[in-house]
């Protein structure tokens, strides 16, 4: 084949890469639901063992898997990818490769709750140290350096409020201080955000999100380079048994082919839905990237091509925010994102309630804040029902 994938628009990638087929010539994928592989001979046996090409065994790698990771890694532009269970055995896989017992870790302070459980409560059981930073203040990751700093940690947009991190900038501190820069790029998408190109070392991906879309199965990856993805998570992810089941592997394959359009669709209805909020009078303030009043919209513009589709907006208080959320007839209260359904959460209440409240008012996440993620519907839709809950707010 003269093609090359790695040449190939995104949309292309999206639909053909990775793609290997059987002798039946298959349009669809392949879904493999099997466990473990027939060897043609003893020798057969001994050369896969050795490191040959072939599977082995599920939990090492398996074909429809295989698929998700090679597309998934030529969209991100990665040379390897590796499919775990959820996005969290990502982060954690991520995080446990590349750290040992003594290390210590730079963390943007606004992350995933469930990331700020591994840094907080398990990485010091193992040892490992971390400095919480805000991750919009270059001078703080560079203030947190100390010498026996590993990795720096930074999610970008990062949850609820969207802030955003100079990836570039961050990638060289990390770099300069001898330590690896780990982005998770759910906010962003593979479609709007590039770390790898920006100077990151490992991007993550809870794949639950997005590239399910149709809220069906959980699924994660991290994406790298051969060198490091082989040194940190090869034998790690074999033996320690987070990988991705098939089925799973298989409609997350499915779910990149239309990724791009889903993300694209979603962020135009985004982008009309946000100036709404935001023109509403019940409403405080309005956070959505794709906007010229975004804090940090000129590094939006220079690392993002587009704003997503999750936008964030202050009611003031809480019984506002509830109002809000029990007044809406088509979006759903729900904490997922990236779904082809519209939902709305409120954050210190649900994704957030686990976080000390000091820390919370640390990256300004108040009672009135309620974050959205735009889905699929009609965007005339959507408007009149958010314009509605928020008359009622
Ligand atoms: C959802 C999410 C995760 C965790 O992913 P799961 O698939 O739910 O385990 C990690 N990081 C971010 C930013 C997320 O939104």
């Amino acid at each position: 084949m003269a093609e090359d994938p790695r040449d190939w628009e995104l949309e292309t990638q999206a639909v053909r890469g990775g793609l290997m087929r059987t002798e039946f010539g298959e349009i669809s994928e392949a879904l493999f639901l099997t466990q473990s592989f027939a060897y043609e001979s003893a020798q057969s046996a001994d050369d896969r063992f050795a490191g040959g090409p072939g599977f082995i065994y599920q939990r090492f790698g398996n074909p429809t898997t295989q698929m998700f990771e090679d597309r998934l890694a030529l969209l991100e532009g990665a040379e390897q990818c590796k499919a775990t269970a959820s996005g969290m055995a990502a982060v954690q896989l991520s995080l446990m490769g590349l750290l040992r017992a003594g290390d210590h870790l730079v963390a943007g302070r606004a992350l995933f709750g469930s990331c700020r459980w591994i840094i907080s409560e398990w990485l010091p059981r193992f040892g490992v140290e971390t400095t919480y930073v805000d991750a919009t203040d270059l001078n703080a990751w560079k203030n947190a350096v100390r010498p026996n700093t590993k990795v720096f940690l930074v999610e970008s947009p990062a949850n609820p409020l969207l802030e955003v991190t100079d990836v570039a900038a961050v990638a060289e501190i990390a770099h300069a201080a001898g330590a690896k820069l780990v982005v998770d790029n759910v906010f962003a998408t593979p479609i709007f955000q590039k770390p790898l190109k920006l100077g990151a070392d490992i991007v993550v991906y809870s794949a639950t999100k997005h590239i399910d879309g149709q809220g069906r199965v959980l699924g994660g990856a991290i994406l790298g380079a051969n060198e490091l993805m082989t040194s940190a998570y090869k034998d790690m992810h074999r033996h320690t048994g987070p990988a991705l089941s098939p089925f799973n592997a298989w409609v997350l394959l499915k779910g990149l082919e239309t990724l791009e359009l889903r993300v694209r669709r979603q962020t135009e209805t985004a982008a009309t839905l946000a100036d709404a909020i935001a023109a509403h009078s019940h409403v405080k303030r309005a956070v959505y990237p794709g906007r010229a009043d975004h804090p940090q919209a000129a590094l939006v513009a220079k690392q993002m091509t587009g704003g997503g589709n999750v936008i964030a907006f202050d009611l003031g208080d809480r019984s506002a925010a509830w109002r809000f959320l029990d007044a809406l007839e088509i979006v759903d209260i729900s904490n997922n994102l990236g779904d082809a359904k519209s939902m709305a959460t409120h954050p210190c209440t649900t994704t957030h309630r686990s976080m000390p409240e000091a820390e919370r008012l640390e990256i300004g996440l108040t009672e009135g804040w309620v974050r959205m993620s735009v889905g699929l519907e009609g965007a005339a839709d959507l408007t009149r029902d958010v314009t509605r809950a928020l008359d009622r707010a």
